[in-house]
């Protein structure tokens, strides 16, 4: 792949750009720095002892889902308490300011919390505290999505639901991740169509070159119901799914993120494919502090530099987030004037 050095113009104007990201999940931002706090506080017996160790184990991850996975669920296992849930939360959404996303929707794991013991109670308050007080301090407008571990049982799921009942109002969506092998959205489709009932908007992943991941976005879109797709890389494959997905207007949240040792950005070439196919694809960095991609100029900047993308297709990808977004529509058209308003301070002139 071709890879060019952006300019400082380029730069700056990525910088300064307000940005949504619709696709960041709150465990995958524990810096080494917090992981390690955080285990000591704890009182955990660790592997990790100092921030080399945490990046040595970051450095030998093989390629794939499942190796990424296995690590990222030892970083997380960290989170205790209410007060780490707000911490984590809070410093989430200060490194959002200082990217200049002015908006988020940050995926957490309940499952994976509640079976170590955690109540759900616990968990949800420390995060909407930590959203609310990232608020007042940052600027920084979240909306929580509850995501189902995939390789569980769907009774796990139902319980998770009947755990988040009560604390519905604070949480926007519902989606699926995690181990995809052998775990089809159709194992949901029952717990989604309960969802959308309760008022959750719904989303899913269907992770990058998983087995049968064309199908798997048929059966997000035909039997979950969902108005988005996180990753859904794979959809260029199939021309009628793409004439779907644009006909039904689904947002598919991609990630243009890269991994040590693997140096060039994952699926930047067909991420360019899915934009230029007319699909309504987002950028995002899913799990920032496990991927040398890192937050959200820094990965802006690796997709310009990797597909030559102009400040026009990045305000195209930033308005494609805000109405894919799970705002209500005067909080979209907020944002949106927001970003004209810089695109006319930048570009000066619209096409
Ligand atoms: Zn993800």
């Amino acid at each position: 792949m071709e890879m060019t050095i952006i300019s400082d113009d380029m730069r700056d104007f990525i910088e300064g750009l307000p940005k949504a990201e619709l696709h960041v999940h709150l465990e995958g931002t524990l810096g080494p720095e917090t992981v390690l706090k955080l285990a000591a506080r704890n009182g955990l017996d660790y592997p990790f002892k100092t921030v080399k160790d945490v990046e040595n184990a970051l450095n030998n991850r093989t390629v794939g889902l499942v190796s990424f996975l296995d690590l990222h669920y030892l970083f997380v296992s960290v989170i205790k308490t209410r007060e780490d849930f707000y911490e984590v939360t809070y410093e989430f959404l200060r490194t959002c300011r200082e990217n200049n996303v002015v908006y988020v929707e940050i995926k957490f794991d309940p499952q994976f919390h509640t079976e170590r013991g955690i109540s759900f109670y616990d968990m949800i308050q420390g995060i909407d505290e930590g959203r609310k007080d990232g608020y007042k301090d940052f600027g920084v407008e979240a909306n929580l999505i509850m995501c189902i571990n995939r390789e569980r049982t769907v009774e796990s799921a139902w319980e998770m639901m009947e755990q988040a009942y009560p604390y519905r109002h604070l949480i926007t969506g519902l989606g699926l991740d995690s181990y995809e092998k052998d775990n089809p959205p159709s194992k949901y489709t029952e717990v989604y169509m309960k969802a959308r009932k309760q008022g959750y908007r719904v989303t899913a992943h269907c992770d990058v070159d998983q087995e049968d991941s064309v199908e798997h976005i048929w059966e997000c879109i035909d039997l979950l119901k969902t108005d988005r797709i996180d990753h859904g890389v794979n959809s260029i494959e199939d021309p009628e799914l793409v004439k779907e997905l644009i006909k039904r207007d689904i947002t598919l949240t991609a990630c243009p993120t890269w991994r040590s040792p693997y140096p060039e950005p994952r699926d930047l070439e067909r991420i360019r494919k899915m934009y230029d196919m007319g699909l309504k694809v987002t950028l995002n960095t899913d799990d920032p502090a496990e991927f040398t991609s890192g937050y959200m100029n820094q990965t802006l900047i690796g997709a310009v530099e990797g597909s030559g993308y102009t400040k026009e297709d990045l305000l195209s990808f930033m308005r494609n987030a805000f109405e894919g977004s799970w705002l209500p529509q005067e909080s979209k058209d907020r944002y949106i004037k927001a970003l004209n308003d810089y695109a006319v301070s930048r570009i000066r002139r619209l096409h």
